[in-house]
């Protein structure tokens, strides 16, 4: 897959020149000292990088314009060790385009009762500083984030690590190259979409291609290939023959690893890092890729099934804000309308993402029922249990829509011995009822990405960074 860059973060403090040299060397020490403990404290994926202290307009505007073109700044965090007359941050923040987080926060925790005297105040005034910053950001309406507290508290650095995922998925986006094989799903109207209004909004590129071109790189994989991720699929799972023979169990293992490896190679080969297919279009395949497209899911490439090109992006860009953890697309598959055991149980026929697995994946080879193809071969597991959040995007006459709702993720209470997919249980946290009438009322489709590595507030953070709509169901 196409490496992402190595993304660090530019670090502004804010003053203003009526404090004297002295002080503002003062400003300087304190935080290069801040931005050596965010690093030091071990929270952060991403590098802060300290660069200047601003004092003036025209400094700060330099600053967010050098910001904009230097690829590798995935965002800009801003403090006010002092009072930075906010005018100053006009010009420059309109011309930012990378995320910025507010830190609002003070050099010291306490207040220094015996030493506090005017020398310190005339320093540290975080406490009016900040106010006057972020009254600018909310005057211009700039999607800022803000993170309050201690700049030395695990809890504060883990809300800054949690904001740089953000900042690189966004950033990110912009390099979303989605592959649709075939068209959408005949008849269907929630996998559609505006692919131009994607690539505005949300800045992905989404390109169309004839099944046969990928199906011609499928069948030019080589045997010798195909061998060597069999024997890396039979370290990292069971394979469970079942009632097939073993002949064709073998067979149609090794056609989906076929599938699996040329999709890869084709993906690769043009550059793109997700992709949709369609069962209604599978012309030269022998099989609906299923454990293929699970093991492009694990090593992070975006899926949409029946050919929908927006959960193709949305899975994409969440494995990135989550480092590929337990973030995957989900179906809303069946229900457990019980009274005190109201659950959806996602799935899909296939492919679903065993980042979510709990236990051991075992390779199974059943019949399908639906496309007219070979029995296909998928990765069977139990889903994961904690909280998660279960969101969609659909399009409407108006534009792009994020959906979503906080959810509880269960495991099944029973076995399903004889449903041969992928598992995961989960309850809206406003009740089954309510939040899957309210999902339905706004128009949130049954294609989703559920995720328990990213929370409500990294993905509202998304969202503005975006200008797109986000109903937060709760
Ligand atoms: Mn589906």
């Amino acid at each position: 897959m196409r490496k992402m860059q190595d993304y660090k973060f530019w670090f502004v403090v804010g003053s203003q020149p009526l404090y004297g040299p002295e002080a503002l060397a003062e400003v300087e020490k304190d935080a290069r000292k801040l931005v050596d403990g965010l690093n030091e404290g071990g929270k952060l994926d991403y590098p802060v990088e300290f660069k200047l202290v601003a004092t003036t307009a025209d400094s700060i505007t330099k600053f967010m314009k050098e910001a904009n073109y230097n690829d590798n700044v995935a965002g800009v965090i801003t403090w006010m060790h002092t009072f930075s007359p906010a005018k100053n941050w006009i010009r420059g923040t309109e011309l930012l385009q990378k995320p910025l987080l507010h830190l609002a926060t003070q050099f010291l925790n306490n207040i220094p009762f015996d030493s506090i005297d005017m020398d310190y105040m005339n320093l540290h005034q975080s406490a009016h500083g900040d106010r006057e910053y972020a009254y600018i950001n909310s005057r211009l309406n700039v999607p800022a984030a803000s993170v309050y507290g201690w700049w030395g508290d695990a809890d504060v650095q883990e809300q800054i690590a949690d904001w740089q995922h953000v900042a690189v998925a966004y950033n990110e986006s912009f390099n979303i190259n989605i592959a649709r094989f075939g068209d959408t799903m005949r008849d269907v109207a929630v996998t559609e979409g505006d692919k131009v209004a994607a690539q505005i909004k949300l800045g992905w590129t989404v390109d169309y291609y004839p099944t046969n071109e990928g199906v011609a790189v499928v069948n030019g994989i080589a045997e010798d290939e195909i061998d060597a991720a069999y024997k890396e699929l039979e370290a990292n799972s069971d394979l469970v023959e079942g009632d097939n023979d073993h002949e064709k169990y073998v067979h149609n293992v090794r056609y989906q690893l076929r599938e699996y490896l040329g999709i890869k190679k084709f993906l690769d080969d043009n550059g793109y890092d997700a992709f949709t297919d369609n069962f209604q279009d599978l012309e030269g395949l022998e099989q609906l890729p299923g454990l293929a497209v699970q093991l492009l899911m694990i090593d992070g490439y975006g899926f949409g099934p029946e050919g929908d090109f927006k959960m193709a992006g949305l899975t994409r860009l969440l494995k990135i804000a989550a480092d590929n953890k337990q973030t995957a697309l989900m179906e809303d598959y069946t229900l457990d309308l019980r009274h005190g055991h109201e659950a959806i149980m996602g799935s899909h026929m296939l492919e679903v993402d065993p980042t979510l697995a709990s236990d051991k994946p075992r390779v199974e080879v059943h019949p399908l029922g639906i496309g007219g193809k070979d029995d296909p071969a998928r990765l069977v597991f139990t889903g994961a249990e904690g909280k998660g959040y279960d969101i969609t995007l659909s399009y409407f006459d108006d534009g792009y829509k994020f959906i979503g709702y906080p959810v509880d993720c269960k495991t099944p209470e029973a076995e399903m011995p004889k449903l041969p997919v992928a598992k995961q249980m989960w309850t809206p946290e406003i009740g089954l009822a309510e939040g899957a009438k309210q999902w339905m009322k706004y128009g949130g489709g049954h294609h989703t990405v559920l995720t328990l590595a990213l929370s409500e507030e990294q993905l509202e953070q998304l969202a503005r960074l975006f200008k797109v709509d986000f109903i937060n169901i709760k």
